[in-house]
């Protein structure tokens, strides 16, 4: 499964951002290597830097330590050491919100960095199913591309993100949803089973292109998939891309996760005004790129994304250009309704229109492409959380726009 995010409102919110860079780093969210150079910084003899090592990962990933003082099998002479010099700070909650349908979003503030003016925003989504619960997150702040339908893409780039700040987005949600093993059920107070893991799938389709981030994400998918830690699958992991096509092979390569295409348009002409990225890597190029992904197969998809924009590529004759295009690449079709936002010059297609674009996908076979909006209570997309922040500080009315959606299949 994909879900996306759309950004409607800058990255930056008005009013934030006060609050300087904190003095002490945080360790959650740090790979081996980054925690062994804090360990050794803070004193941990070279002999027992690798125990010293696992015994914090473990605390940290398997546990989901916010303290250092639950940190049992650590001495106390180095756990107040640690907490001198550290923290297990999560990204900052500037707000959350809970839908009746069990979605839930928040806002977070980032630490600002020496030339920052303001504290940094990121929106991050977490959409339970029956059969799963997807955690949607972001990688940068911003984003450097342009796409026209997009309000990320009127935005200029802020930052990127580092590694610890992409995997603290996943320990922040785990924490507020009760995710870690020994945690108690919200419903019955009982407790929470390995089996029963809440965030099951993570998806890089918040803010920003991952691929112009590669390495920071590339280090937090290591910790995130890390087998005696957080545990994600690599399959369960997916990197949404506008299409930047010199490292996607790359990105499989070093990876191994799923792979999301921002296609939009079937056509050059079109896709080079939607996603203008494209002038400089065509469909051609992208697809092949696609038929050549390291581990692609049936059983191991691409998923191409596709914004409905009304009139401008919803009609039958895209529909099928689409499944022509797209014809011996393992592919998904996620069809996506477009979210408005203030000023955007595009309209979601109608429901009639979406349908009949579906039915043809649908006959060539791809199953229930259309995405259905989840969380519509708490208006559970990216922009809409931060609108209502900006509105509340600037004490002035905001449109509900954009919805939080996901895929039918
Ligand atoms: N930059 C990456 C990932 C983040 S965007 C990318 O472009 O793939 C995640 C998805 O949201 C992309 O498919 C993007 O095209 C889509 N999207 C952005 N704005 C949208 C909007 N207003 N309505 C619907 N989908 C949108
Ligand atoms: Fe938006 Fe993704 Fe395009 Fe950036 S690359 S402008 S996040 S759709």
């Amino acid at each position: 499964m994909t879900l996306v995010l759309d950004h409607t409102l800058p990255q930056v919110a008005e009013g934030a951002g006060s609050s300087a860079a904190p003095a002490k780093p945080t360790l959650a969210g740090m790979s081996r290597a980054r925690l062994s150079e804090a360990l050794a910084v803070a004193g941990v003899s070279e002999k027992q830097l690798r125990m010293r090592t696992t015994q914090l990962w473990r605390w940290l990933y398997i546990t989901g330590a916010t303290s250092f003082d639950e940190m049992t099998d650590v001495s106390k002479a180095l756990r107040t050491e640690l907490e001198a010099r550290y923290t297990l700070d999560r990204p900052e909650i500037v707000t959350e919100q809970v839908s009746v349908d069990g979605t839930r979003k928040w806002l977070l503030r980032l630490p600002r960095r020496g030339h920052e003016a303001r504290a940094p925003e990121i929106e991050t989504v977490y959409i339970p199913e029956a059969d799963r619960g997807t955690l949607c997150i972001s990688s940068q702040v911003g984003c450097t591309l342009t796409c026209s339908f997009c309000h990320t893409g009127t935005q200029r780039l802020v930052r990127n993100l580092e590694a610890s700040e992409i995997v603290g987005q996943i320990l922040l949600a785990r924490d507020r949803i009760g995710d870690w093993p020994g945690a108690k059920r919200p419903d019955d107070g009982g407790l929470l089973p390995d089996t029963e893991r809440k965030i099951t799938n993570v998806v890089l389709m918040g803010m920003g292109e991952p691929l112009y981030n590669f390495d920071n994400v590339r280090e937090a998918m290591e910790v995130a998939s890390d087998g005696e830690g957080l545990s994600l699958s690599k399959r369960r992991i997916t990197l949404s891309t506008s299409g930047v096509v010199p490292e996607i092979a790359r990105w499989g390569e070093l990876s191994g996760t799923m792979l999301a295409i921002s296609l939009h348009a079937v056509r050059d002409d079109l896709r080079d005004e939607l996603v203008p990225i494209n002038k400089k890597y065509p469909i051609k190029e992208l697809l092949e790129a696609c038929r050549t992904y390291p581990g692609v197969s049936n059983a191991k998809r691409i998923t191409f994304e596709y914004v409905m924009l009304k009139g401008v590529n919803d009609s039958p004759a895209d529909a099928k250009e689409l499944v022509r295009l797209l014809a011996g690449i393992p592919a998904k079709i996620n069809l996506i309704p477009f979210n408005p936002w203030p000023g955007s010059r595009y309209e979601c297609s109608d429901w009639e229109t979406i349908e009949r674009f579906a039915d043809i996908v649908n006959k060539a076979g791809y199953a229930s492409p259309v995405r259905t909006p989840r969380g519509r209570d708490i208006l559970a997309a990216c922009g809409q959380l931060k609108s209502e922040s900006v509105r509340l500080r600037a004490r002035e009315r905001a449109q509900p726009t954009v919805d939080a959606t996901e895929p039918g299949a």
